[in-house]
């Protein structure tokens, strides 16, 4: 039987990784998992809770006890807390203005942890995407990519997607809020956002999403011919 293989996609928000990761898994006809949604779907618990973003302790303790779940089918975004979708929840704005302190907990970083570790071990092909994959969660990964774009060229994106879904449009408060996460993301106690040194670091500033797919879907296949 061909082995399967194991692919950490980390980097920061605004590289296109979700829906590269998804595109790449497509492609391999592997399975995907998106840990960010993990996070998130924490995070509402977490504020559905109505918990204090600074009492560690009592976000830990929701982290402890929430049960969630997510899809593993690239071609569906599939969320769930406690059975309730949430797919679309999770994307608003609470949840992505609270998600980096909720994160940033330990205790809710080892539970998360423990349940990929277990989601990426079913049998077949994976695509895991994060921060902290390659470094953490699956350091014997076959292949691990880290992506990267410049602050400049995320917020760009990340302000043309707000437009385009009808919202105003703010570059420069865009560009701030990409600056504060990555910050927060990179100086964390607990994991920090980093290439893991085994990574090949591949940066979308010039690239469009299906170019970053083709590139990566040859960079596994030439690196799982080198393994196999
Ligand atoms: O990928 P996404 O933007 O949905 O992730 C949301 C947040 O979850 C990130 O900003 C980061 O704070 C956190 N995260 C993390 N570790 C991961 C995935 C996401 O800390 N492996």
């Amino acid at each position: 039987m061909t082995p399967s293989l194991v692919i950490a996609i980390d980097g920061p928000a605004g590289t296109g990784k979700s829906t590269v990761a998804r595109g790449l898994a497509t492609a391999l006809h592997a399975r995907y998992l998106d840990t960010g949604a993990m996070y998130r779907i924490v995070t509402l618990g977490v504020l559905r809770a109505g918990v204090d973003l600074a009492d560690a302790a009592a976000i830990g303790a929701v982290a402890q006890n929430i049960e969630l779940a997510v899809g593993s089918d690239p071609a569906e975004d599939r969320s769930y807390l406690s059975g309730e979708d949430v797919s679309a929840e999770i994307r608003g704005d609470a949840v992505t203005k609270a998600v980096s302190a909720v994160s940033a907990v330990p205790a809710v970083r080892t539970r998360l942890v423990a349940l990929q570790r277990e989601l990426a071990s079913a049998p077949g092909n994976v695509v895991v995407e994060g921060r902290d994959i390659g470094t953490v969660v699956l350091p014997d990964a076959d292949v691990k990519i880290f992506l990267t774009a410049s602050a400049e060229e995320r917020a760009r994106r990340r302000n043309d997607q707000n437009i385009a879904a009808g919202l105003p449009g703010d570059y420069e408060a865009v560009l701030a809020d990409v600056k504060r996460r990555d910050h927060l993301d990179s100086t964390r106690a607990v994991s920090p956002l980093r290439a893991a040194d085994d990574a090949v670091v591949v940066d979308t500033s010039t690239m469009n999403q299906a170019e970053v797919v083709t590139h990566l879907t040859e960079l596994v296949e030439q690196k799982a011919s080198v393994t196999r």
